[in-house]
């Protein structure tokens, strides 16, 4: 068997400790139990948004005239609203205003998601991301954007109808700020990308890499802070993910579906958080390279993590990468 160790993540320095050849649970305890719950459809704001009083959506995509897939709309309960940054200072504390748009991103059906549909959906809802990712980066103040999904319960979703979100922010948020920093010193240390030599070099050791495609790939991470954590990458250097083309979209749509119908597979439908990092302004260009992370919810955080600021993955990513190979 081999030893648990620990791996450290070049750009952010974080620790993980990643366990031995047998994991340190069986496989049984990672996947999720029992049929999904759904919420009633007759409950349901998102079967049709603007009659549940929702205003006419941001973008939208309609295979048919009044049939839509996909669709977007302002938050209802918005986490942030614009306003103007504004700093002051109470007693020892810093304090700014926290200002920004949140949106929603509905896809049509009330129980299936990506992994269970057809490819187009995927494509759409990452079309309607970019549109909408175009559209905010454009708007004055907005520093930095976040589109992520927050699927089941233990990922933190309210609502079961299976939706995604987008967050701007008038400020950059300090795990972006700490990312950003790593890739512009590996940068002006080796004169090139971390994230290219990264593809470069899982491609040379064969090990984690699930599936890739022309201008795609998706592994998991040698840094994986959970079993089945699974990043895509472009494999052309690119760091605003709007900036994807027509043609590149339904390429990374085949790909994202895949790894997700992968993981629906191998763990049961479990619950994940998906999120994307892009960055569209101009200093970053260079150095930084757009991405997304799934993460299952296959552990929860325990006294460990908290305490100690380092994660223990159970699974080691090449062991789960093989798994997710072979489950298809
Ligand atoms: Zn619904
Ligand atoms: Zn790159």
């Amino acid at each position: 068997m081999l030893p648990s160790e620990i791996r450290i993540d070049p750009l952010t320095g974080k620790m993980v400790i990643v366990a031995g050849a047998r994991g340190k649970r069986p496989h049984g305890m990672i996947k999720r139990k029992g049929k999904r719950k759904h919420q009633p459809i007759s409950q349901c704001p998102f079967e049709n948004p603007q009659k549940s009083g929702n205003p006419e959506p941001l973008f939208i995509v309609e295979r048919k005239p009044g049939e839509w897939s996909v669709q977007v709309i302002p938050n209802k309960y918005p986490a942030l609203t614009p306003v103007k940054l504004i700093k002051k200072r109470r007693w020892l504390y810093e304090v700014q205003s926290a200002g920004g748009y949140c949106e929603v991103v509905i896809t049509r059906d009330h129980r299936k998601f990506l992994a269970e549909l057809d490819v187009e959906v995927t494509e759409e809802f990452l079309l309607a991301i970019r549109e909408r990712y175009r559209k905010l980066k454009e708007k004055d103040g907005v520093r930095y954007i976040f589109p992520f999904v927050n699927y089941g319960p233990r990922a933190g979703a309210s609502l079961t109808h299976p939706h995604g979100q987008i967050i701007a922010l008038n400020f950059t948020p300090p795990r972006t700020k700490e990312i950003m920093r790593g890739a512009r010193r590996l940068w002006l240390k080796n004169k090139k990308c971390f994230y290219c030599d990264y593809i470069r070099w899982e491609k040379k050791q064969k090990k984690r890499i699930i599936r890739e495609n022309k201008e795609f790939i998706a592994l998991c991470p040698f840094v994986s802070t959970n079993p089945y954590e699974i990043e895509i990458f472009p494999k052309y250097h690119s760091a605003d993910f709007s900036q994807i083309s027509d043609k590149s979209l339904v390429l990374l749509a085949k790909l994202l579906r895949d790894a997700l119908k992968r993981l629906y597979i191998e763990l049961n439908d479990p619950d994940y958080n998906l999120f994307l990092y892009s960055s569209f302004l101009k200093k970053q260009r260079k150095f930084f390279h757009w991405q997304i992370h799934i993460i299952p919810a296959t552990e929860a955080i325990a006294g460990f993590e908290l305490s100690s600021g380092m994660e223990v993955c159970g699974l080691r990513p090449a062991e789960a990468a093989q798994r997710l190979r072979k489950v298809l």
